[in-house]
């Protein structure tokens, strides 16, 4: 390539290809392997930068400044002031772990969820070395020439060579929403981007295919040029996190309000000296500010969707794993979701005969078995014109691969199923597409459900052929093949070949018709241009040949997924562009419904009302021969009829079906691009139960995280309990805990069990409830209670009696309680200590809601008992260490107190084992569990 930089947009426009291809140093061959490598590194991968990243300084710097850590400043500077250098250093020292824990966390989620964004490669068809191979887009040099088909991002700018009825989005770049036409041919419309024979990079491909030679790649595309211009990008504030932020900021209003209180009562009713009492008010804010509540819980929803990436479900953004949780219908494809998009062809029915191709051997070197005897292909005509049809009205490459590997596919499965045939047959595939050179395609597209091709035989007749659904070739077929001559197609074969079909479709088996026409040599068509062809006009007054039947099995899992939906009380609704009576089949043989359900057609939901549908999604319904823009429709209303809506979809035009469901399903194997950037969760392996497991996996995380919750909320209680003492007797029981040992527990030895909790594995019987209702919140009544009324009640009384304990160790009631030295260290320490042995009893009682700890494996969270061993070693730490001894006034206790903590959590995690026990017991007599 001599000066491919020069390369600009008319510069690529006017020339005639061959020139192009002659300054892009490439030929119609492409570019060799070595080619692409030395341009790979030349111009670097093709890929675009976008957002500026926010400064890593900034997130840093943002954890010390949040209204807690302010807080906490000012008091370290009033604890120096009233002479207590200690406590205002240790106070700043806390501040500083906690904000560099925080900065960690938010660094992890960040990581967690850039390297699910690697995770989704896209791909391109090109040409280098005179072969199709598929590279990945980065890898697209200048000079690389490539096909486009609908529904593909076009990785390049790039001028169209060859093309075929092309429509392009290209309102990324222009804002314009409707599609243009693009042409091989150079014209400059107006504006920036008019230009007929370009595409540009970022841009996508509504209708149509095309062949395009890439001059430029990457930050040097047109896209790429905007992209720079465009400052950062917003960061967008999920449902969660607003929730999350509004959860903090109430707390935080009531923990200021409750600091306020306790400071004036501090003041006018114990008479404490201002700066202590600011110091007592401290400990107040500190023990219910849920400091640390928003990383957390980022990083738990960034590990879930890890997670799920693990099962093969990509979520784009980090609110779907909440949705995914609520989800009660699920609007699913059938081909290749439920199915296993393995077609292999079992019948071939024509006029005069029917074919069972099942098997191997029955196609032998261009000779086929017929009635146990070899026949020349030849002598079977009819046979004969469908698989030429076949061959030739196909855009998809298999190779077959060597022994164990399995086959490749570039294209579709069903058209790999006739390449597979043709090669059965003995038709070599090349040279039937040599001598029958293609003219023009009229790509297949879901609402017609035909694809045509154009071609010329060596006679120069032009012949089109036409494959597609049964339902839509008899529209356009009026003659028939019979046995090699051709006559009219009258109502009565009609009824027969419905009714063939019917046989095979009853088993579950697809079918797709084939049918042909050779166009008359005066037929004005084909004297002006091939533009003339369009749909309209090439496919009619068509020639029927023949069904080709093949089957396509459910997926071995779908089964077990189905059943774990049903107790989930998840609807599956199946819109699928399949005939209605194969779609029924299928549904009822993996269970989605009953031999009862209505099957509503694509022309039936046509002339439905918005109330009779919204009627008929309420109950057991399958959706068939229905196009993509109807489930947009079918969608909105299950939505408007309360549900919560997934929906999957792989084409084009299902972009605005996924836009619209709550959760978008892309299919990442065969789904377009399009498809892929419209959906919220990309399945990485196609398969419906990934979605089911997805959403299991959400429900999950949504209960982690309010264990989370309720673990973090229930030490609030202990932590303020002392301080209500010492403010009730007037400061006639010195304050049972102080408020650096407050920090100690709310910011450091709770901070790691609480982290375990978010990785707790999925509760059994999580799928055997209803979704969550979509008004519940994550602080609800339930965790209130169980935080405030019960496990921190508990935690109250146990820990203030531990304070009491060792005071009555020491003398009391006989002496005065002590308000200072060892006698005071040791039994605020024991209050500590207690506190931080409830905290574990709740760190195990919080990670299942119902069912017993010993079910989901009493070690069975390794981060949990990781977080407890920290927690005791943290406190023995405090009461050991003399430096910390000063710093935390605390003080060694006696193997006596020692035995009295370790007695604490045991009882209190076998009551709420018993209390989970009798819940069990009262919801499974109370539910009407539909398994
Ligand atoms: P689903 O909607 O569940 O994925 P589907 O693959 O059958 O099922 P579409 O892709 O909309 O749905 O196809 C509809 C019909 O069009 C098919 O049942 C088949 O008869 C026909 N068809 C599918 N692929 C092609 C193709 N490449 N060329 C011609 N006709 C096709």
């Amino acid at each position: 390539m001599k000066n491919s930089e020069a390369i600009k947009l008319n510069n690529a426009a006017k020339p005639a290809v061959a020139d192009l291809m002659k300054t892009l140093g490439t030929d119609s061959t492409g570019l060799t392997e070595d080619q692409a490598g030395q341009r790979l590194e030349k111009y670097g991968p093709n890929t675009i930068q976008t957002a500026k990243q926010r400064s890593e300084i900034l997130i840093f710097i943002e954890n010390f400044t949040s209204l807690m850590a302010i807080l906490l400043w000012v008091s370290g500077i009033v604890a120096m002031i009233a002479g207590m250098p200690e406590l205002g250093i240790a106070i700043w020292a806390v501040n500083v772990i906690n904000g560099c824990f925080s900065y960690w966390q938010q660094h992890a989620a960040q990581k967690a969820t850039d390297s699910l964004k690697k995770m989704l490669p896209s791909y391109v068809k090109v040409t280098r070395g005179a072969k199709i191979k598929q590279i990945r887009v980065e890898e697209l040099v200048p000079g690389d020439l490539f096909k486009i088909q609908a529904g593909d991002s076009i990785p390049a700018d790039a001028r169209v060579f060859k093309c075929s009825s092309l429509q392009v989005d290209e309102s990324s770049l222009t804002g314009e929403s409707l599609p243009v036409e693009k042409t091989d041919e150079y014209k400059q419309g107006d504006g920036e981007f008019a230009q007929q024979n370009i595409v540009f990079a970022g841009t996508t491909v509504t209708s149509g295919t095309a062949d395009g030679i890439a001059f430029a790649t990457g930050m040097k595309t047109e896209f790429g040029r905007i992209a720079k211009l465009a400052q950062g990008q917003k960061q967008t504030v999920y449902p969660l996190e607003r929730e999350l932020n509004h959860l903090t900021r109430q707390l935080t209003i009531i923990a200021l309000l409750i600091g306020i209180a306790f400071f004036l009562l501090a003041i006018f009713f114990v008479h404490y000296p201002i700066a202590k009492s600011f110091i007592f008010a401290l400990g107040m804010i500190v023990a219910f500010i849920p400091e640390g509540l928003l990383p957390t819980v980022t990083l738990s929803l960034a590990q879930g969707t890890q997670r799920m990436a693990k099962r093969h479900a990509l979520l784009k953004n980090l609110s779907s794993v909440e949705t995914l949780g609520q989800t009660t219908v699920v609007c699913s494809d059938k081909t290749g979701t439920l199915t296993q998009n393995q077609m292999t062809i079992n019948h071939l029915w024509l006029a005069a005969k029917d074919y069972d191709v099942t098997g191997t051997g029955y196609f032998t070197n261009g000779q086929i078995q017929v009635d146990d005897r070899p026949v020349e292909l030849t002598q079977e005509p009819d046979l004969s014109q469908l698989l030429r049809i076949a061959t030739l009205n196909n855009d998809t490459e298999v190779d077959e691969g060597t022994g164990e590997e399995k086959a490749k596919i570039l294209g579709t499965s069903t058209e790999a199923s006739l390449v597979i045939l043709s090669r059965k047959a003995g038709i070599d595939v090349k040279t039937e597409n040599r001598t029958y050179p293609r003219l023009k395609e009229l790509p297949f597209d879901s609402n017609r459900k035909l694809m045509s091709t154009i071609t010329k035989n060596q006679t120069g007749q032009v012949i089109i052929d036409t494959k597609g659904a049964l339902s839509s070739e008899l529209l356009i077929c009026d003659r028939i093949l019979d046995n090699g001559i051709v006559r009219p197609l009258t109502d009565a074969d009609k009824q027969h070949i419905m009714a063939v079909n019917e046989k095979y479709a009853k088993q579950g088996l697809r079918s797709l018709a084939f049918s042909y026409r050779e166009v008359d040599q005066d037929d004005p068509l084909i004297h002006v241009s091939l533009d003339n062809f369009q749909i309209g006009n090439a496919e009619t007054h068509m020639i029927f040949v023949g069904l080709a039947i093949m089957s396509d099995p459910p997926r071995p899992e779908i089964f077990d997924a189905v059943k774990k939906c049903r107790r989930a009380r998840i609807r599956i609704i199946m819109v699928t562009g399949d005939s209605p009576i194969t779609a029924k089949s299928i549904a009822v043989r993996i269970g989605i419904t009953s031999d009862k359900a209505s099957v509503i057609t694509g022309d039936q939901l046509d002339n439905m009302s918005d109330d009779a549908l919204r009627q008929a999604v309420k109950g057991e319904v399958i959706f068939a021969r229905v196009a993509p823009e109807h489930k947009f429709r079918i969608v909105s209303m299950c939505q408007k009829n309360g549900e919560i809506v997934a929906s999957t979809g792989d084409g084009v035009n299902d972009a605005p079906a996924l836009k619209r469901a709550d959760i978008g399903i892309a299919m990442g194997v065969t789904g377009t691009d399009v498809a892929k950037d419209a959906a919220d969760m990309i399945l990485t392996d196609d398969n419906f139960a990934s979605i089911v497991s997805a959403i299991e996996e959400g429900r999950t995380v949504y209960s982690n995280l309010q264990k989370f919750l309720l673990y973090i909320l229930n030490s609030n209680m202990p932590e303020a309990a002392p301080s209500v003492v010492f403010l009730l007797t007037r400061g006639l029981v010195p304050l049972p805990l102080t408020v650096m040992q407050i920090l100690t527990v709310d910011l450091g030895t709770d901070l790691l069990p609480a982290l375990g909790l978010g990785i707790e594995k999925s509760e059994p019987g999580i799928m055997n409830q209803p979704p969550r209702p979509q008004d519940s919140h994550l602080l609800n009544k339930s965790i209130i209670w169980k935080a405030f009324g019960l496990y921190g009640l508990i935690a109250s009384i146990i820990s203030t009696g531990a304070y009491f304990f060792v005071n009555h160790e020491n003398g009391w009631p006989n002496i005065s309680l002590a308000s200072s030295g060892v006698g005071y260290a040791e039994a605020t320490t024991m209050t500590l200590a207690a506190i931080v042995f409830c905290q574990i009893a709740a760190a195990m009682n919080c990670r299942t809601q119902i069912s017993s700890v010993f079910s989901v494996g009493l070690f069975s969270n390794r981060r949990i008992w990781l977080g407890i061993g920290v927690e005791i070693g943290l406190i023995a730490l405090l009461m050991y260490v003399p430096f910390l001894q000063t710093v935390f006034n605390t003080g060694p206790l006696n193997i006596i107190e020692w035995g009295f903590l370790f007695c604490i959590p045991v009882p209190l995690f076998l009551l709420e084992e018993g209390r989970k026990w009798l819940l069990r017991r009262y919801s499974t007599r109370h539910s009407n569990d539909p398994s």
